[in-house]
């Protein structure tokens, strides 16, 4: 059986900190397939793609020159994207709503399979994004879909920015991530919602603590 565990939901459910944690705890790898379109937007537009030119992106996907470095002295991988240490740089907010219209382009999706796949291994793999269950790892043993409500995840956004010290009203960021939302779960491939078999939970009134619990729990059942 495969050793993967599937993390699925919108931008600012928590995902991402919970599959660093259950990596860490678990001693398995970390797919965060969302910073691979992250660097998809960001490569194109650092080299003048344009969003919706859909083959010259899908081979620039194919040939995506990343590799995932553990930083020195901290569990942290860091993305260095053609020789650059760009983990900031993909974190902007422009990043992340470019990411999400490449990310609406099938080719591009197919692009990015086989590497996203040839991140499980017999180490074991903590999945996060948007499709990992349904479309990447459906075999995978445990699904979890994890959501919060909007107006939640804005907060979490906003508290977060403020702390590396970018500053963005609380309204433009519950904007964003509605717009973000609708796109990933309208668009027509791979759309953003729960595998048949996921284990859904609402981390809306939850902590990060809890949220690893109740996976935890659901993993020993
Ligand atoms: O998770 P993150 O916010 O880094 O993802 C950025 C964007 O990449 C998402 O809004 C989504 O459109 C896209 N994405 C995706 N499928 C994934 C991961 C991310 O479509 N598996």
């Amino acid at each position: 059986m495969q050793k993967v565990i599937t993390i699925d939901g919108p931008s600012g459910s928590g995902k991402g900190t919970v599959a660093k944690i259950l990596s860490q705890k678990l001693g398995w790898n970390l797919l965060d397939s969302g910073a691979l379109y992250r660097l998809v937007a960001f490569g194109a537009l650092k080299h003048g793609i344009a969003l919706d030119d859909e083959p010259a992106l899908s081979e620039f996907a194919l040939k995506l020159d990343v590799k995932f470095v553990l930083q020195e002295g901290s569990e942290l991988l860091i993305p260095v994207f053609e020789g650059e240490d760009v983990a900031k740089q993909i974190r902007t907010e422009e990043c992340g709503a470019a990411a999400s219209k490449v990310a609406a382009l099938n080719p591009v999706r197919d692009a990015l399979l086989d590497r996203q796949r040839a991140f499980a291994t017999d180490a074991g793999l903590i999945a996060d994004g948007r499709d990992m269950g349904t479309v990447v790892f459906p075999d995978a043993p445990v699904k979890i879909y994890l959501n919060a409500s909007a107006e939640e995840r804005a907060e979490r956004r906003y508290n977060q920015l403020k702390l590396s010290g970018e500053s963005v009203s609380i309204a433009a960021i519950l904007n964003e991530i509605r717009t973000r939302d609708e796109r990933d779960m309208n668009r027509e491939v791979a759309p953003l919602k729960p595998a048949d078999d996921a284990i859904e939970i609402d981390s809306t009134s939850l902590t990060i603590d809890q949220v690893v619990a109740r996976i935890s729990e659901a993993l020993s059942n």
